[in-house]
């Protein structure tokens, strides 16, 4: 627990992901840019930096926790950003999502002052976030993994070095197509179910142990079901992941059918208010489509 530990971004996943380090007797200090969610981290004992810059300066290890890709770069590269304060043979975990040329466009950056980065991005929602058993991906050179991994282990179960500096992000958006599949297919079966007069709490029971199950269904299809379509991964965010698949797609020449549809739903989506609901919203799209609300 020697090393000191800075966390920017304390939203849903970077409040409880940085209280388990903060319990697990790290020093912490702690940045958000809306002040006011810094305030129960602080009270728990976390330092409260004055920027991003300030955060790198009191850290050893510096860990983002944000949004898209330009939010990333907002608070490593930009004016008072990580990078104003890191100190030669410090490292950065960004474990947001984005895209990896961003990310290895920043490694690449940070390297030349003598800090290295990895790029670290997470599966599991908010209740592996809360609970500490993420899986994380992760993206850059073996001896700063190796460095890292005592701060990993307090975050998440399965922690994996995938590849050099973008692969950790690849390796997610990749993870990112199984979930579009498995939450547009849940919708899709839903309303399908529900238009044909099926009781959905039957049907439920009846298929969740069965070939077609998934993670998603047994942890998002009980939330359709009640019409309980609160944020722990917000909508815009998988619109976010989607739009950052087929960039990524489109450099490759990647032809991706199903991730490319569920990016439309979701922007439907966006455009019926939906963007700070959570990604289990999705059904509302198909809902709307077939005039029927699939709940029990
Ligand atoms: P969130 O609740 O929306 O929190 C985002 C955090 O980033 C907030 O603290 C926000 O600050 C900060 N932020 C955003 N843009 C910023 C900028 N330009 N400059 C400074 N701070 C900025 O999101 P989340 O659910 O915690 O997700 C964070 C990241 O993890 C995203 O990349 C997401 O795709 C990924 N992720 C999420 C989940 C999930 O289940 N939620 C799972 C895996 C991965 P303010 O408080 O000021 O808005």
């Amino acid at each position: 627990m020697n090393e000191r530990i800075g966390f920017i971004g304390l939203g849903i996943m970077g409040t409880p992901m940085s209280r388990h380090l903060l319990n697990a007797g790290f020093q912490v200090t702690v940045w958000n840019r809306t002040p006011a969610r810094a305030r129960p981290l602080v009270e728990a004992g976390a330092g409260q930096g004055k920027s991003p810059a300030d955060v790198a300066a009191r850290s050893d290890i510096i860990i983002t926790m944000v949004g898209d890709s330009s939010d990333v770069e907002e608070v490593i590269a930009r004016k008072n950003g990580v990078i104003e304060g890191a100190k030669r043979g410090s490292a950065v975990i960004d474990m947001s999502t984005i895209s990896p040329v961003t990310s290895r466009m920043l490694a690449l950056k940070l390297a030349e002052k003598g800090v290295q980065m990895l790029d670290a991005p997470v599966t599991g929602g908010s209740a592996g976030a809360q609970n500490a058993t993420l899986s994380i991906l992760v993206g850059g050179d073996k001896a700063t993994y190796e460095r890292c991994l005592p701060v990993f282990q307090k975050l998440g179960k399965n922690i994996t070095l995938v590849g050099p500096n973008g692969a950790g992000h690849t390796a997610k958006l990749a993870n990112q197509i199984l979930v579009a599949g498995c939450m547009s297919g849940i919708a899709e079966a839903m309303v399908f179910a529900k238009k044909a007069g099926l009781d959905l709490g039957v049907w439920f029971e009846a298929v969740k142990n069965g070939a077609g199950t998934s993670w998603h269904l047994t942890t998002q299809g009980p939330k359709v079901l009640d019409g309980d379509f609160s944020a722990g991964y917000m909508v815009k965010h998988h619109r976010k992941d989607l739009r950052l698949i087929q960039e990524t797609a489109h450099e490759m020449g990647v032809p991706l059918p199903v991730a490319s549809a569920v990016l439309q739903l979701y922007r439907a989506l966006q455009s019926m208010g939906g963007d700070e609901l959570g990604h289990q919203a999705l059904v509302k799209v198909y809902e709307s489509l077939a005039r029927v609300e699939a709940r029990r």
